[in-house]
């Protein structure tokens, strides 16, 4: 079976509110096996609704609709199904009853608007809404099944698992979609690919693709079985290899983010970890410390922006920054050493650079980041050069901090 949205609402269309409903909407469906094939997002405006509710009936078995159930007059979807199904709205009784309830249990009057909500084409089935007051609507035109849900993200959410979820439990055929992630630091996209189309590329199922933003590569593979253990063995099987292609690169098989896997290695060694970051000003502190648990490695950190703070705050020699400059490998190493020892750690990090989009010469472009790891075994720089404009710079910043820390601890 499968599946078509339509999210309604004219704040959809304009750069202040996503479309959350259909991503939701598809994890549901996608865990009842079911495929979203077509999305469209309209503004409230009843003819172009009713365009795309005519498209989605000519080419979806199952079309679910959310939003524009409230009760005022640009809420079309339900005036919409009932223009293009050609069935009347009728008032019922029930829904009407709650409505008023809801409203005699908020001490309120009920403006005359929200009867409105207990309208339903005829031969519609409803079901109640308990958080709020539009009813979730279900309705059969032949062998189409069209579901009505209200907008509010949390309200979807109560109508879609109490009602829909079951039901539709029993409509799909017995169809199962798992997925597995895999994340990548290190690899350009082109050669994440290059290593693992020819393993891929002869499965139809699983599908994979590959998703790139900054500092990560994921690899999604999708399989779509009848069993459980079907799915389970066909992820296992292109997901080993293509971990095995992929080698080191690849440090999350079960959506861990980078710093949990950080956190997780650091606590096993029984390591300490401190860091003093200069361009990245607070970013890998604030990062590591979003990881519960964090508080049994992450001493903590400093952020030394100005030369005098990296010398009063993590021992910088202000000689070695006159000499080298505050953006230098020297002073990377100088950082990570300094608040390694002031603070006991195990692990110091020290990070500097120029994140742009000013402040870069010839020598010391924009995106140039030195990035030092002090532990026992001593101390390791890296020099790199990120590309994008300051947010991005300092994100990759903070992904390859971690990921040195990564590849020092799980040695
Ligand atoms: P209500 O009874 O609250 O009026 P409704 O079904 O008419 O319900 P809308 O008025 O369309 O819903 O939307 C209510 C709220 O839910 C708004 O804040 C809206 O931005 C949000 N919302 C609606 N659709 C979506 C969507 N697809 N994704 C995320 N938020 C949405
Ligand atoms: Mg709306």
């Amino acid at each position: 079976m499968d599946a078509e949205i339509i999210a309604v609402g004219s704040e959809l269309l304009t750069p202040d509110r996503a479309d959350t409903n259909s991503l939701l909407l598809t994890a549901k469906l996608n865990s009842l096996g079911i495929e979203v094939r077509f999305k469209t997002i309209v503004g409230d405006d009843l003819p172009r609704l009713e365009e795309a509710l005519r498209t989605a009936l000519g080419r979806s078995q199952l079309i679910l609709l959310t939003g524009g159930l409230g009760p005022t007059e640009d809420d079309v979807t339900r005036n919409a199904v009932s223009d293009v199904l050609g069935r009347p709205l009728r008032e019922d009784p029930e829904i009407r009853r709650r409505i008023e309830e809801r409203f005699r249990g908020l001490g309120r009057e009920m403006p005359p608007n929200n009867l409105r909500q207990s309208m339903i084409p005829e031969g519609a089935e409803w079901f109640p809404n308990p958080q709020g007051t539009a009813p979730g609507i279900w309705l059969e035109s032949g062998a189409i099944v069209i579901i009505l849900l209200p907008g509010p993200p949390h309200e979807l959410e109560a109508v879609f698992d109490s009602a829909c979820a079951p039901r539709l439990e029993r409509l799909a055929p017995p169809q199962r979609i798992q997925t597995r992630v895999l994340k990548i630091v290190g690899l350009p996209e082109s050669e994440v690919d290059r290593r693992i189309a020819p393993l891929y590329l002869p499965y139809g199922n699983p599908v994979t693709t590959i998703l790139s933003r900054p500092g990560v590569i994921e690899v999604h593979l999708r399989a779509r079985t009848t069993s459980k253990e079907e799915g389970e063995a066909l992820l296992a099987e292109l997901g080993d290899r293509i971990e095995l292609a992929l080698g080191d690169y690849v440090f999350s098989t079960r959506g861990e983010s980078l710093e949990e896997v950080v956190g997780m290695y650091v606590v096993m060694k029984g390591q300490t970890l401190a860091v003093a970051e200069s361009c990245t000003g607070g970013l890998l502190s604030e990062r590591i410390t979003g990881i519960p648990g964090s508080s049994n490695f992450f001493l903590g950190g400093v952020v030394c922006y100005s030369n005098e703070l990296k010398t009063r705050l993590a021992g910088v020699p202000s000689q070695l920054i006159q000499e080298h400059g505050a953006v230098s490998k020297q002073v990377a190493q100088a950082l990570a050493e300094g608040v390694r020892r002031r603070s006991a750690a195990t692990i110091g990090i020290g990070i500097t650079g120029i994140a742009g989009p000013g402040g870069g010469t010839p020598e010391k472009p924009v995106g140039l980041v030195f990035i030092a790891l002090a532990d026992a075994q001593g101390t390791q720089i890296r020099q790199f050069r990120f590309p994008g404009d300051r947010e991005r710079v300092r994100y990759w910043a903070s992904q390859m901090a971690l990921e040195m820390i990564r590849r020092r601890v799980r040695e």
